[in-house]
């Protein structure tokens, strides 16, 4: 990179259109259209709407893109589950290395600088999971980061968990409601988060089930122990079958409770189409009510979860895709919606701020649209990443009808339109 580089043009997100001006990976100024200095490097960006990158707060690389080889049961949710469980490919190293890879280079392409990825690990899950990603993450590190978040088998030594850390994952996950003692696992990886010294991101409340609320619990059990560290609920779908007054009363103790949520608005309308949920229920009730959480204070973040799995088949890997959704299903606003995905996330994954803003690290996406609305709306195809002020992906339609050309790093890969 030469020390300065100029995006010349660009559209910001308030509508101005303007240059701006990058150094040593951070936005330096904002500056009147005119023409650069030719002797610094310079990116045209006319026509092109200039954003803060988007992040990926909440993924399953490990399963990614594992939908056709693995197919996926007729029997719902459970169903799905089960043949992700009989793969034969499941942990074949080779395979998930390539499928990971894809799916990052998927991310890249449409705008994501850094992705916090759920593995399970345990029982049937080994350790070499994190490892690989873990390589993963190093080899692809000038194109985004990588947060790996150790999911520990309900039941696991805390011995055995503690190692996953040595392996390369940042932060401990879980799902008390697969124990037989939701309440008691809940405190155990708690305490063993608080021995690790690293932060919590727990899937929670997966089902939209009104007998299960494990997110107004744990609320209760930060706010009563005093837990230093930062604590991740992903999911909580059983908020959305409570009725307005009890809503309320569970949505202001988790603001109380200083506990972070990332919703995942693809989930429900999955179990939706598979039929029934890992309870044996029927989907019911509304999606999780995001916007009561955001109104509230709650730091709200919004992510994809699965990439073309048994469970999802259908994902994207596009953060335009998940604020579209969460207009759509969280009734938020286009602003509320791309903040979700974007700077949001961000602050909740421990990153500074990014934007073309004076002072911000140079994470951007440009978009070929005139508006956020539009951005949101169409999901264009034409898209140039900085990651650090670097160009690190630039996606173009290609003359071949059904492809675009995106260049990830130095790789340069034809990316189905389906996968856009
Ligand atoms: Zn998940």
């Amino acid at each position: 990179m030469t020390e300065t580089t100029t995006l010349t043009g660009a559209t910001l997100p308030d509508g101005r259109v303007r240059n701006v001006v990058l150094r040593h990976g951070t936005v330096s100024h904002i500056s009147p259209v005119g023409i650069p200095d030719p002797r610094q490097a310079a990116i045209d960006l006319t026509g092109y709407l200039l954003l803060p990158a988007p992040a990926e707060p909440h993924l399953h690389l490990d399963r990614a893109l594992s939908w056709e080889p693995v197919g996926s049961d007729a029997g719902g949710r459970d169903g799905a589950v089960r043949s992700w469980r009989a793969a034969p490919t499941r942990y074949d190293v080779g395979d998930l290395r390539r499928r990971a890879r894809a799916a990052l280079q998927v991310l890249s392409a449409n705008g994501v600088t850094s992705v916090r990825t759920h593995v399970d690990f345990g029982v049937g899950a080994p350790l070499r999971v994190i490892e690989i990603l873990r390589e993963l993450r190093e080899d692809l590190q000038r194109v985004l980061d990588l947060q790996i978040v150790a999911v520990a088998s309900p039941g696991l030594s805390d011995r055995a968990a503690l190692e996953a850390f040595a392996a390369g994952a940042a932060l401990l996950g879980g799902r008390p409601h697969s124990s037989p003692d939701p309440r008691g696992e809940t405190r155990r990886l708690l305490r063993l988060a608080d021995r690790a010294e690293v932060d919590l991101d727990l899937h929670l409340d997966d089902q939209p089930d009104h007998r299960v609320l494990a997110v107004a619990d744990l609320a209760r059990l930060l706010r009563a122990s005093g837990f230093g560290r930062q604590v991740t609920a992903s999911h909580c779908a059983s908020l959305g079958t409570l009725r307005p007054p009890a809503l309320a009363k569970v949505v202001e103790a988790i603001a109380a409770s200083r506990l972070a949520v990332v919703g995942l608005p693809s989930a429900p309308l999955t179990d939706a189409r598979t039929g029934r949920g890992a309870h044996g229920l029927a989907p019911c009730g509304g999606p999780t009510p995001l916007r009561a959480l955001l109104e509230a204070g709650v730091p709200l973040t919004a992510g994809g979860d699965h990439l073309r799995d048994a469970l999802h088949t259908m994902g994207r890997g596009d953060p335009l895709e998940v604020a579209s959704l969460l207009v759509t299903a969280g009734q938020l606003s286009v602003d509320q919606a791309y903040a979700a995905v974007s700077t949001d996330a961000r602050r909740i994954m421990g990153l500074p701020d990014a934007g073309p803003e004076p002072g911000a690290v140079a994470d951007l996406l440009a978009v070929r649209a005139s508006s956020l609305a539009e951005a949101v709306l169409a999901a264009p195809s034409d898209r140039i990443v900085l990651r650090r002020g670097r160009v690190v992906s630039r996606t173009a339609m290609g003359k071949a009808a059904g492809h675009t050309r995106a260049t990830i790093g130095r790789q340069r890969t034809r990316v189905p339109a389906g996968a856009r």
